[in-house]
């Protein structure tokens, strides 16, 4: 049995253990992808702490996939052997009332999603449906565009869900992998942003991709003041990437009347407000999770044209996963941490 390396999750409050696991064979309609990067998503630490538990145990973690297409299974031209491809993590019934119209994020009855309940990417291979590897034009570096397989994908489907119209206000509360990438597609939408975030050098970058202000959460005593101060009657649109009480709290608190609130982020705290902070403003909220498959190729479509990028702070090798999710744990990182597999 020919065996690769691989990070798998066996339960909560259990490190990864990297393992030597079979090589997996591609069936009808499958390819198999040699994975060249697979970016790190805070999702990781929600598998660790237990916050995210699908009920699956022994899996391979990881859903930013990027690599070459190494071999087909029946009913996949051989052509597409040598694509170098962007794994959409998905694997919908095809079949439920959302699938049927593209939601495999929602879909009822999903057969996989890789890195959350079925194998993913921290690995030398995986296995998938040639219709989830959308291909990436040669000039795109695939370390960089692994990341966007999440953090850039998410983004683009909340921004997506908030339909933001030109001249809105966006407050993009967090700054990190998925806040930079909102940042940049809300920009493109036409709107005026604002970046909340901790950390001047992230907050240098949120600045350099074209916000037009910033608020370092650390320093500033008043979000929601300093938010109202810079756009007269609060944000039309908020995305809230943190999930901590506070922040969440003060995400609900900055809209302007008939507002709209878009969850992403979450950690142990739940969403507590007065109902009177909604009523009163006629504020929406919701949630958005994942993407749908034409999001990944929105989103390979836009870093090709160089209107997107990816923000990646630390490349490190497949058997380094561990120094990568304590950077992720810390905080510290810029934007995202990506393996690299050799
Ligand atoms: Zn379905
Ligand atoms: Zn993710």
């Amino acid at each position: 049995m020919k065996t690769m390396r691989a990070v798998r999750y066996l339960g909560p409050k259990q490190d990864f253990k990297l393992q030597a696991v079979a090589i997996p064979e591609p069936g009808a309609g499958a390819v198999r992808v040699k994975i060249a990067a697979c970016g790190m998503c805070h999702t990781e630490l929600h598998l660790l702490d237990g916050l995210l538990d699908m009920g699956r145990r022994d899996f391979t973690v990881g859903h930013e996939i990027a690599g070459v297409i190494e071999a087909v299974g029946d009913g996949v031209p051989a052509e597409r052997i040598g694509e170098r491809v962007i794994v959409y993590f998905m694997e919908g019934c095809l079949e439920c009332q959302y699938c049927r119209a593209g939601d495999e994020q929602l879909c009822t009855a999903p057969i996989g999603q890789a890195g959350f309940f079925s194998d993913g990417g921290y690995a030398d291979y995986i296995v998938t449906r040639a219709r989830n590897c959308v291909v990436v034009p040669a000039h795109v570096k695939l370390h960089e565009i692994a990341t966007m397989g999440c953090a850039g994908t998410t983004a683009v489907h909340a921004g997506k869900m908030a339909g933001i119209q030109p001249g809105e206000w966006v407050v993009v509360n967090g700054i990190g992998g998925v806040g930079f990438a909102l940042v940049q597609y809300a920009l493109l939408a036409g709107a005026k942003v604002i970046g909340v975030g901790i950390g001047a050098a992230r907050l240098a970058l949120a600045t350099e991709l074209g916000v037009h202000g910033v608020i370092d959460a650390a320093e500033t005593q008043d979000v929601v003041g300093a938010v109202t101060a810079m756009t007269g009657r609060g944000a039309d649109v908020v995305f809230e990437l943190v999930g901590a009480e506070a922040t969440m709290q003060n995400a609900t608190k900055m809209l302007r009347p008939r507002g709209r609130l878009v969850l992403i982020g979450y950690e142990a705290a739940s969403y507590n407000n007065h109902p009177l902070e909604l009523i009163l403003r006629e504020a929406k909220v919701m949630g958005s999770v994942g993407c749908t498959l034409q999001d990944l190729h929105d989103i390979v479509a836009l870093v090709a044209d160089g209107k997107m990028r990816a923000v990646v702070d630390l490349a490190l090798p497949l058997d380094d996963f561990a120094t990568g999710l304590a950077a992720l744990a810390a905080k510290t990182l810029l934007g995202r941490a990506v393996l690299v597999m050799a």
